[in-house]
């Protein structure tokens, strides 16, 4: 591959799709030239951001297309004009769903694209719209190289009993299992860990990825041995508007009791949930620690105590605990979230140093503690920008390799 390769990388949601662009000649060289967002797409109210490396803002416009393929178009466009004497040589999406066909990262071929297809009802509400951008980005640039990353596909790796649930096993061999989510970030701090505790490599980890979505993944090795979501992103840990792990029994009393429909469930557990329904202030945890109402402690206690039951039952899926990594916008920035968090887990040898999380210093425990315990930033773009480099040099060299047999 040349030098100065650029790598386009999506995460498509349903009215927004964020983008960043990476340069390198490989893996271990790849850097961020541009990071943006198209937002109100088919809404008539388009809008265009882009920002350079350092956060410059290098474009900001409304735009008179609606259509998905029209604005990646356009898209494109302004990357092919900003990347100077670097080439565009492929596109990385983020795919929430992989199933169980995809456990790696894939090109994405016709074929591929309808085994994807297929895959839809696992994650309706979000897999549309990452096919759509992979869909619309094939009308307008055909030749140019896709490949897709699975927010699931980590978590492959996992035992049996990690992945079933206790019902009838057709309806397990049907697809209804635990599949776990957030794999991309996992997969990054498996990488990262080793660079910043390198004693750390073999060792048990709690991994906590607290954003708005919020689940915990418990790392043996750096593979994945339990996490907390399931067949869906709903389940696990509270958080901002979901509620983790409910009663099901909820659900039918719901249904019978209140003659409520699956729009109204769904709508419940996806968007009136967790820290803004228990609230009943906001999702956001930096409004919850500002707030002086009662409520919102309730829910950060709340929260805190779902993440530290929940990470001390993977520990047992472990069967031990070596250190633990806070990571995504609530674990990189609430030193709040950290300190209840690890003072729950104090009974399992965690102990902080509350100057080192006030700092926001990656290693956070005190000298003493038998757990160490790290904050490491999260970068699944990296994650993805890595992928689709590897799968192209390995299609460059499989020919090489079907030769030399
Ligand atoms: P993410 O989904 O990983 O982008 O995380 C987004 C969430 O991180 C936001 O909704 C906030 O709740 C949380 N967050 C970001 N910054 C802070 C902060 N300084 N303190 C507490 N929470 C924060």
């Amino acid at each position: 591959m040349s030098e100065r390769n650029a790598y386009l990388i999506i995460n498509a949601g349903s009215s927004s799709l964020k983008f960043c662009v990476f340069q390198g000649s490989g893996t271990e060289d790849l850097e961020v030239v541009f990071t943006g967002q198209m937002s109100g797409i088919g809404t008539q109210q388009a809008k265009f951001e882009a920002k350079d490396a350092h956060k410059h803002v290098l474009a900001s416009t409304a735009l008179d297309q609606s259509d998905r393929a029209a604005l990646l178009g356009y898209l494109l466009d302004w990357i092919r004009s900003q990347l100077g004497g670097a080439k565009l040589v492929a596109a990385g999406h983020r795919v929430v769903h992989g199933g169980t066909r995809f456990a790696a990262p894939v090109r994405v071929t016709p074929q591929v694209m309808a085994e994807l297809e297929a895959i839809v009802p696992l994650a309706p509400l979000h897999q549309p719209h990452n096919l759509a951008a992979i869909g619309a980005l094939a009308d307008v640039y055909p030749e140019l190289p896709q490949v897709a990353c699975f927010d699931t596909a980590f978590h492959q790796s996992q035992p049996w009993q990690s992945q079933v649930f206790a019902i009838p096993r057709e309806l397990t061999q049907e697809g209804v299992r635990r599949y776990g989510f957030h794999g991309l970030s996992y997969e990054y701090i498996a990488h990262r860990l080793p660079q910043v505790a390198p004693e750390l490599a073999d060792a048990r980890v709690l991994v906590c990825h607290l954003g708005s979505g919020a689940s915990l993944c418990a790392m043996a090795a750096g593979r994945s041995v339990d996490t907390t979501m399931g067949f869906t992103a709903l389940d696990g840990v509270p958080m901002g508007t979901r509620p983790g792990t409910i009663d099901p029994g909820v659900l039918i009393y719901l249904m019978r009791q209140k003659g409520y429909g699956a729009d109204e469930i769904e709508k419940l557990l996806y968007h009136k949930s967790g820290m803004l329904g228990v609230s009943g202030i906001s999702n956001d945890m930096r409004d919850l620690e500002g707030s002086e109402a009662p409520e919102a402690a309730e829910a950060v206690e709340l929260f805190c105590h779902g993440v530290a039951k929940q990470g001390a039952a993977l520990a047992a899926s472990m069967g031990g605990l070596d250190a633990v990594v806070f990571t995504a916008g609530v674990g990189e920035n609430s030193t709040l979230v950290r300190a209840r968090v690890t003072e729950k887990l104090g009974w399992l040898g965690v102990r902080l140093d509350p100057a080192a999380n006030r700092a926001k210093a990656t290693r956070i425990s005190a000298a003493d503690s038998r757990i160490p315990v790290y904050v490491i930033p999260t970068d699944e773009e990296q994650m993805i920008a890595r992928h689709t480099l590897r799968v192209l040099q390995a299609e460059q060299a499989a020919p090489v390799l079907a030769a030399a047999d």
